[in-house]
């Protein structure tokens, strides 16, 4: 190359370096600023009265969907549902109580039929069926291998009823040296132990009463649990169970005040002159729901996704975490329509956009995501545009109440250029970030991680008010959730405008941001991100953490687990009370289904970091 040569190629190098940056920056547009105001009204209207706390199955969240999929319509972004703008799906919303439902009493032969609602109250998460025979009482029902208490010991409850105390024995606190009840208390894990030792029927009882508590029994579907955890269940009042104790010639205050007094179990069979005859008869109540989605179509067909979820707890069931207004409306400002609106304020800022980013943008306003992220699973069960030119998922749940400048963004690891396109774009703002790498926890972005999809995961921190009524839209704080949705935005535009996608990079483990760990966390780690949706038996992993006890084991994605040990494993409850039974170190024999055929592999727990 010559110099005058050299000098035209040296000048010509430097041309084409400037008209790449200018390209470049002329490549990338920046978005209009978002506007508090408008953004504060939208959460002002999904956070009203008449959305009902936008719960599954209510009007209300009927009405939010159409709120939403008139604002994108409005837009003149392209619908991205399977039906126009909206992806139906159905969710199961609880139970409720069909007519036969019985229990029948028969001392010394004497039958009496028990009046539902009033003597007895089946659980909503029952089996429905029939069952008649002899009864066994077996204190709280525990088996503690850590407190050296088991009150199945010495008692056969094979094909019987078992009469169970509520709580726990007072000894249980003691030895764990811990505030609060242990997961002994837990009607489910009392209703599993009792299936794993083989009865047929669980009777509670409250027993001992607090100073002023009346012997009332419990709200159907006030507890939560699974579909149908395995056994007849049901509660009734002290009195009726009183009558039992004296059928035997004993007394459930003093039998329970033994157990306390000695700190070991009492269990005994009554005498066969007792007979109970329980009938469950329980309905699965559904609702169809929809994920409201929009895209905005850029020079490829590759594209980046926008989300929230729009849904909330309704009237508060059994997530609600003020069990005393469980029945008010939950308005779900910052969870989440801080997120929905902060949605719908950047698509109207990206629709003038229309064709001229790299990549599209599909908007997301899922349903479902209390229920178990049933929204974002569906989709990438269902995709509406292919999973393969999704370069990006960015998720938003509660941004609303950002205090002291402090935001936490997780999933930064999962994407190469995560990084670095935050810190250009944190430049611009005065927030304090706290950054963590891993793309799971408890909201929408985990189903796409699953899919080895790189997410970012922007949220504002847990507070007092979260999933209860007092979550409402004037505690937001919405300049600097705007400012925070600028920054959203700009990071969306400059991975809507890179010339190389992120690509995906799988994080080992992390830690919990903000107060929310990455799901599970009883017991030992074993490391399987479970599928929320229904499956007939068994627990699906959506995915397995890499690095993992799980992993290390060979068990992957799609694997349904159907036994652990000893234990079946029909449902998450299943799986969540044989982990906690177990012990770090332990190497468990699990069985799973892989493509339909069963594979049996040891899994060896580790300590939970
Ligand atoms: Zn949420």
């Amino acid at each position: 190359m010559s110099k005058a040569n050299v000098s035209r190629s040296v000048r010509g190098v430097l041309a084409a370096i400037l008209s790449l940056s200018l390209l470049a920056s002329a490549a990338v547009p920046s978005i209009g600023a978002v506007d508090p105001a408008r953004y504060l009204n939208d959460i002002r209207t999904l956070a009203a009265p008449d959305m009902e706390g936008r719960g599954a199955g209510t009007k209300g969240l009927d009405k939010a969907s159409r709120y939403i999929e008139k604002r994108y319509k409005g837009l003149g972004l392209q619908p991205a549902g399977t039906n126009g703008y909206l992806q139906p799906f159905t969710v199961t919303t609880g139970a409720k109580l069909r007519s036969d439902n019985s229990l029948t009493q028969a001392i010394n032969a004497k039958k009496e039929g028990l009046l539902v609602n009033q003597d007895f109250e089946p659980m909503s998460f029952s089996s429905s069926g029939s069952f008649s025979g002899r009864v066994v009482f077996v204190g709280y029902g525990a088996s503690a291998d850590e407190f050296q208490y088991d009150d199945y010991a010495g008692v056969d409850v094979k094909d019987k009823i078992v009469v169970v105390l509520r709580y726990e024995p007072e000894i249980f606190g003691e030895k764990s040296g811990k505030q609060g009840l242990t997961q002994h208390s837990q009607l489910i894990t009392k209703a599993i132990n009792a299936r794993n030792h083989g009865a047929e029927a669980v009777v509670l009882v409250s027993g001992k009463l607090a100073d002023g508590e009346e012997d009332t029994l419990m709200r159907f579907g006030g507890v939560s649990g699974p579909q149908d955890v395995g056994i007849l269940l049901l509660q009734v009042k002290n009195r009726v169970a009183e009558g039992w104790f004296k059928s035997a010639g004993k007394s459930l205050t003093d039998v329970q005040q033994q157990i306390n007094h000695l700190g070991k179990p009492d269990s005994f069979m009554f005498p066969d002159a007792l007979q109970l005859s329980v009938k469950i008869d329980i309905e699965q109540t559904h609702a169809k729901v929809d994920n409201v989605l929009a895209y905005l179509p850029g020079k490829t067909d590759e594209y980046i996704i926008l989300g929230a979820h729009y849904d909330h707890l309704g009237r508060g069931d059994s997530n609600s975490l003020a069990p005393s207004q469980i029945g008010q409306i939950h308005p779900g400002a910052d969870d989440n329509a801080s997120g929905t609106a902060g949605v719908l304020e950047l698509a109207r800022l990206f629709a003038p956009m229309k064709g001229q980013l790299q990549r599209g943008i599909l908007f997301m306003s899922f349903s479902g995501e209390e229920l178990g992220l049933l929204g974002s699973a569906e989709w990438v069960k269902n995709p509406t545009r292919p999973l393969d030119k999704c370069v990006a998922m960015l998720n938003m749940d509660m941004i609303g109440r950002i205090k002291d400048n402090k935001v936490y963004i997780g999933g930064v690891g999962t994407g190469s250029t995560f990084k670095s396109i935050l810190e250009e774009a944190q430049k611009k703002t005065e927030f304090k970030i706290e950054y963590s790498a891993g793309g799971y926890s408890a909201s929408d972005h985990t189903s796409f991680v699953s899919k080895k999809i790189p997410v970012l995961f922007f949220f504002s921190g847990l507070h007092s008010d979260y999933h209860k009524p007092s979550d409402t839209w004037d505690k937001i704080n919405a300049p600097s959730a705007a400012q925070l949705l600028d920054l959203v935005g700009n990071v969306a535009v400059q991975l809507a405008s890179a010339p190389a996608p992120p690509t995906f990079i799988t994080v080992v483990e992390d830690k919990p941001m903000g107060g929310i760990s990455g799901g599970g966390g009883y017991g030992p780690y074993f490391g399987s991100i479970p599928d929320f949706g229904e499956v007939k038996d068994g627990v699906r992993f959506s995915d397995v953490r890499p690095g993992s006890p799980a992993a290390k084991a060979g068990l992957k994605a799609g694997d349904i687990l159907v036994q652990f040990g000893e234990q079946p494993i029909h449902n998450l409850y299943d799986f969540t009370d044989a982990l906690r039974r177990s012990k770090v170190g332990e190497v468990v024999e699990v069985k799973v289904l892989r493509d339909g055929k069963p594979m049996t592999v040891g899994v060896k727990l580790e300590q939970r970091k």
